[in-house]
């Protein structure tokens, strides 16, 4: 079939642009050997004349460019973000044009993707090569590692941190892409094995199953695919900069594991924040000992996957137990602490971790603020805030807590809102048909429902939810109005299905609002100015700000995620998370010359000399000062070589 608008030349561009973005590999044909591009009028078609010429122009082009010179263009391309809007924007249109072009080709041919979609299925199978997860993973023998462990052959006993040296040296000797083999193992079993997964984890914590499969399953899989794309480039070697009057050396930085990572882990998202700490702590180059939350502990599931996706049991060591099993492995020295969890156990770790001076990373709490403008969108921040306060039954750390309505819109909003709550469906499903689950602990029913009867005994109005016991572990939406801020729900984390509203005058009192607080973990803003929501979103004291969205910036693994105030101290996750995870290491690398440097011994009154009048030189700017530096530059260093050498005379 030839195509009524691209001839010869067009289809040959078509196809070396195809074989840049699908060059093919293993069992993905090539673009241009599937012959998909004599099938482009599919998409020409439906596209304006003007389109079509300007696509026909570029494709005779490419027919003409070499392939590295197009390989750039679609680098470059996928750099838009880097550039102002004015370059940016057409490089992002490139971006999304072509790729969308070639990919919709190549996967959405009627006929052939039948074939193309079994070759990959079957594909996908053979690669993951890995025994399917049977059973009851809780009778795994691997999963009864305690803070000590009993060599089987020596009946010597260990504790874990000391068993963890030999990982330490085996994890540091691997390089970053050999690390990187067992994430993409490990990836691929949990794509596999997704729903089994989805109801270990449903069993520990009634969540709903979507919730289960979107934030933590697909979480976990975005966060494995960043690792896999990134970190080669973010753990490389890095050569720095180095001054000129240092002239003739090099800077550079490692990148290098810390030894052996603590990381210890709360019950809301239990297979989230297992794998994705561990995973940068591994690719980092670490050993790590993982204590997962007593109350949520997936017991067997994480060390079966580990060890299937051909993790050693060393390189990963699960300790089961509760908070005095945390602190006693804090007692063992770890090399770095990640703990996620609550204010008050983040103050004991920090306390605790100070008597050795172990670095300490803390991810806790927050009462995190949604604001909503008049010129919003309101349908769209009512089910957005709804979303951001009951997803995970509200228990996640980031749930929205406190919505605030610009005051001309605030019954609008409020009666939206009443009458989407009410249409939240709620249950432990089997099938991903049901909004929210329940709670997960006895303990934080107790805190919401203290939280209500404190609320209510100060003046607040319950909307919605007013038929739930106070003990049932199913939480409706509890809506609420006139809130103040000598309530309990104003302040502190509750940590369940809440939604207060407060309403507010200007962008001065939405910001003051939002900053009544003593913590600062994350917080969105709603508007159609955008001006307005990155004056509103530099404003507030906060790690995270999503803009006309909730909750995204945990979507994305690029971003690096942490708080400020009470909600914690560090980053993790993104570039900077991950070099958060090694010792950056700086290396000053010089000749092995017989040259005695300017500031060693001896000092003299002749050297002080020149190197005040260098000193004026280098930081007096100007080109004179300039000129003086070099002389007074290249005087010091003969002198100093020379003395040097010499001796004091
Ligand atoms: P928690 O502080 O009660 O427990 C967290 C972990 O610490 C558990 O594994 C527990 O066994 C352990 N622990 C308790 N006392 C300890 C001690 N003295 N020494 C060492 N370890 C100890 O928190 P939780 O109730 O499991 O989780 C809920 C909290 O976690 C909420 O405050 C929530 O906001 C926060 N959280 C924060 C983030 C984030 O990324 N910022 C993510 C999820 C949850």
């Amino acid at each position: 079939m030839t195509s009524k608008y691209f001839g010869h030349l067009q289809t040959r561009g078509l196809n070396k642009l195809g074989d840049v973005i699908i060059p093919g590999e293993g069992i993905f044909p090539s673009f241009s050997s599937t012959g998909f591009a004599s099938q482009v009028d599919r998409m020409l078609d439906y596209m304006y004349e003007d389109d079509r010429e300007g696509l026909t122009l570029l494709m005779t082009l490419f027919a003409f460019m070499p392939s590295f010179f197009i390989r750039w263009i679609v680098l470059l391309s996928e750099k838009n973000a880097i550039f102002p809007d004015l370059i940016g924007a057409p490089l992002r249109m490139i971006q999304l044009g072509l790729k969308g072009l070639i990919l919709t080709l190549y996967y959405s041919n009627i006929e052939d993707s039948q074939k193309l979609g079994r070759k990959i299925m079957e594909g996908i199978k053979w690669q993951t090569g890995v025994a399917p997860l049977e059973g009851d993973v809780t009778n795994v023998e691997r999963s009864k590692c305690t803070t000590s462990w009993k060599n089987p052959s020596s009946e010597e006993t260990v504790t874990v941190f000391e068993r963890s040296k030999a990982a330490e040296r085996e994890i540091s000797s691997l390089t970053v892409s050999q690390r990187l083999k067992y994430i993409t193992a490990l990836k691929k079993l949990i794509l596999d094995e997704k729903e089994k997964i989805v109801d270990l984890i449903q069993k520990d914590t009634g969540k709903g199953r979507s919730d289960a499969l979107f934030s933590e399953i697909f979480g976990i899989l975005d966060h494995l695919t960043f690792l896999e794309k990134e970190s080669i480039k973010a753990l490389k070697d890095e050569t720095v900069k180095t001054p000129i009057a240092l002239m003739g050396k090099k800077s550079q930085l490692f990148y290098e594991g810390l030894g052996t990572i603590l990381i210890i882990s709360p019950w809301n998202y239990p297979f989230y924040q297992a794998i994705v700490p561990l995973t940068v702590s591994f690719v980092a180059g670490n050993a790590t000992i993982y204590k997962p939350s007593e109350f949520t502990p997936l017991e067997g599931l994480v060390e079966d996957l580990l060890f299937r996706a051909g993790f050693k049991e060393d390189w990963v060591q699960i300790v089961y137990g509760d908070g005095k099993t945390g602190a006693s492995l804090i007692d063992q020295r770890p090399d770095k602490i990640f703990f996620t969890g609550s204010v008050a156990t983040g103050k004991k770790i920090m306390a605790k971790a100070s008597e050795q001076l172990i670095p300490v990373e803390l991810e806790l709490g927050g009462k995190d603020p949604l604001i909503v403008f008049e010129d919003a969108n309101i349908d769209r921040a009512v089910a957005g805030a709804l979303w951001g306060s009951l997803t995970n039954t509200g228990q996640s750390c980031t749930s929205v807590e406190r919505v605030y309505v610009q005051e001309s819109v605030f019954e609008k909003f409020k009666a939206k809102m009443v009458e989407k709550a009410k249409t939240i469906k709620q249950e432990i499903d089997k099938d991903g048909d049901s909004d929210i689950g329940s709670m997960t602990t006895e303990s934080q029913v107790k805190i919401v429902k203290s939280h209500l009867d404190d609320a209510l005994s100060k003046g607040a109005v319950l909307l919605t939810g007013n038929d739930w016991n106070g003990s049932d572990k199913m939480i409706p939406p509890l809506v609420f109005e006139n809130i103040n801020s000598q309530m309990k729900i104003c302040k502190e984390e509750t940590f369940g299905p809440i939604l207060p509203l407060y309403s507010f005058i200007d962008e001065q009192d939405a910001i003051h609002m939002a900053n009544d607080s003593e913590f600062g973990l994350s917080a969105s803003v709603w508007t159609a100015d955008k001006s307005r929501a990155i004056r509103v979103s530099r404003k507030i004291k906060t790690g995270n700000v999503s803009i006309n969205n909730v909750m995204l910036t945990e979507g994305n693994p690029y971003l690096p995620f942490g708080g400020v105030k009470n909600s914690g101290i560090g980053r993790y996750k993104g570039v900077h998370g991950l070099r958060s995870f090694c010792n950056m290491k700086s290396i000053l690398i010089d000749g092995n010359s017989g040259k005695i440097e300017a500031n060693w011994f001896p000092y003299t009154k002749r050297k002080y000399e020149l190197f005040s009048g260098m000193t004026e030189g280098l930081f007096g700017g100007g080109i004179l000062n300039f000129i003086k530096f070099l002389i007074y530059g290249l005087k010091l260093e003969s002198y100093s070589d020379k003395v040097g050498k010499k001796g004091r005379v």
